[in-house]
C-alpha cells in the first residue's frame, strides 16, 4: 500500500518555514492504518522486542497497538511533570533552547529488548533522549521504528549502532 498519499503536508506549521507532515488522514482511514500498523509488528517480531518504547504524543499511536497484538508492555516516554512516580530524566538540545524526556525509573529491567516506535525522525533528538532513558534503565535498544522518516534531516546519523525502520521516506 502506497501510505505516501495519505500524509497531508501542512506548510508553515507550527512556525513559518517548516513543512509539516500530518498523519491524521492515515489515522482516518482504517486500512492505511491498521497496514501501517502491520508493517510494525512485522518489524517487533523481526528484532525480537519484549517491550515498545514510545515517545509522547504521537509515539503512541502505532506503539500502543503494536505492543497489544503481540502482548507486550508499552512504556509511555513523557515531558517533566506529567508520569506520576519517580523518573529518569534526559535532557537534550534544541535548535533554540533544550527539551526534557522522562521515563519512570522502574520502566524498563536491565536486559529487556526495546522497540523504540514514534511517528517521524527529523533531527533525530527525541529519539536519541528515548535510547539514553532505556539505556540508563539497563535495557537493551533493538531498533527504531518510524512512519516517516525526513531523510534530509539526517536524523539517523544519531543512530549509528541501531537498526532502524521508516515506512515512508522524504
Ligand atoms: P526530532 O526529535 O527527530 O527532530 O523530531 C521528531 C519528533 O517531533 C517526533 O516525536 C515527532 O512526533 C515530532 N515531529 C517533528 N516534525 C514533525 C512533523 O512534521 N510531523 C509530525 N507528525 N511530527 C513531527
Amino acid at each position: 500500500m502506497n501510505l505516501e498519499k495519505f500524509i497531508a503536508n501542512v506548510s508553515d506549521f507550527p512556525k513559518p518555514g517548516i513543512e509539516f507532515k500530518d498523519i491524521t488522514p492515515l489515522m482516518a482511514n482504517g486500512e492505511a492504518y491498521r497496514y501501517a500498523t502491520e508493517q510494525f509488528i512485522e518489524y517487533a517480531k523481526e528484532v525480537g522486542a519484549d517491550v515498545i518504547v514510545g515517545p509522547e504524543a504521537r509515539g503512541f499511536i502505532f506503539g500502543c497497538p503494536v505492543a497489544t497484538e503481540l502482548s507486550l508492555g508499552f512504556i509511555p516516554i513523557r515531558k517533566p511533570g506529567k508520569l506520576p512516580r519517580e523518573a529518569v530524566e534526559y535532557e537534550y538540545e534544541l535548535e533554540y533552547g533544550t527539551n526534557t524526556l522522562c521515563m519512570h525509573r522502574d520502566a524498563i529491567k536491565p536486559g529487556q529488548k526495546v522497540l523504540v516506535i514514534d511517528d517521524l525522525l527529523a533531527t533525530g533528538g527525541t529519539v536519541e533522549a528515548t535510547i539514553n532513558l532505556v539505556k540508563q534503565l539497563g535495557g537493551n535498544v533493538v531498533g527504531c521504528a518510524f512512519l516517516i522518516e525526513l531523510e534530509f534531516l539526517n536524523g539517523r546519523d544519531k543512530l549509528q549502532n541501531v537498526d532502524v525502520k521508516s515506512l515512508i521516506k522524504y
